[in-house]
């Protein structure tokens, strides 16, 4: 890398002359930068939606970088495999875990601090709010894409690899998942998000659902914005969205306003309901 340009402050850290990216998901290491890294045999599909908006501006901006590994380059023979049928038997095809280990050390030996090793699967714990918050916190993320019917159960317990699940569906892989993990992630960052107010007060963060949201025009197709969004009067706002937002929460979500009530230490109210 002769070619560097001159040093800039990206980001929140600033970045090593020579290691300047030179696109949304260069190679290069980048120094004290969030960084995910995604073993993946679809490298392709990144940055996908995550290259655009607000998280691909702050991909471009440097607040947070993206590295694929391609696990197809550590598959074997002229076809480069990855996987085979399953032991026991049984339909489809497993990602075989010394291919998949391969990947992993290659990650593992890139990664900087604090880096979670998360294997995207139907089966692993749900990913919510404080998971996002909690990755948001560390230096980065190493998330293993599977396909197929899934990775040997050996590459996780090597690895460690903790398996985070985006809901009670079954994905063909991984990769979807991991943006969406990515992108819930990466929006809690400094800067990344204009307002920092947008990220405080939405759905989850108070653990509640956000109330009703409206804009102009203040009457559409014979239905007006309720009255007191229009009033000016911002304690009579700031009381109707808690309003809102708790009547939306009970009769939605009846596990979240139990542990809403919970943490007020009213737990009695909700044998009442
Ligand atoms: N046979 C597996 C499903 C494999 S789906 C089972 O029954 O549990 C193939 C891959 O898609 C998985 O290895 C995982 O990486 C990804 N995937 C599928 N559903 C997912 C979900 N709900 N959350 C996260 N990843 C998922």
């Amino acid at each position: 890398m002769t070619d560097a340009p001159r040093p800039r402050a990206l980001g929140r850290k600033s970045i090593r002359p020579s290691l300047v990216p030179r696109d949304l998901m260069g190679d290069e290491e980048l120094a004290g930068v969030w960084t995910a890294q995604v073993i993946t045999l679809l490298p392709q599909a990144f940055p996908g939606v995550l290259g655009e908006s607000l998280t691909g501006r702050a991909l471009q901006e440097g607040v947070w970088a993206l590295r694929t590994i391609d696990l197809r380059e550590f598959g074997e023979g002229r076809h480069r495999n990855v996987d085979d049928t399953p032991a026991g038997g049984g339909a489809g095809m497993v990602l075989r875990a010394d291919i998949g280990a391969k990947a992993m050390a290659e990650a593992v030996s890139r990664a900087r601090g604090d880096v979670p090793r998360l294997l995207l699967s139907p089966r692993g714990r749900r990913f919510d709010q404080a998971m996002a918050r909690d990755l948001a916190r560390r230096d980065g993320v190493i998330l293993f894409c599977g396909r197929f019917e899934g990775v040997d159960e050996r590459l996780i317990e090597q690895f460690g690899l903790a398996e985070v699940s985006l809901g009670d569906f079954v994905l063909t892989g991984g990769e979807i998942a991991a943006q969406a993990l990515l992108d819930a992630t990466v929006r809690l960052m400094p800067r990344v998000l204009g307002n920092h107010h947008s990220a405080e007060e939405e759905s989850f963060s108070s653990g509640l659902l956000e109330y009703p949201q409206y804009t102009k025009p203040a009457v559409w197709e014979g239905r007006a914005i309720p009255e007191v969004l229009l009033s000016g009067h911002h304690a009579k706002i700031t009381a109707w969205r808690q309003a809102e937002a708790e009547r939306l929460t009970k009769e939605r979500r009846p596990d979240l306003w139990r542990d809403h009530l919970a943490k007020l230490g009213r737990p009695e109210e909700d044998r009442e309901l």
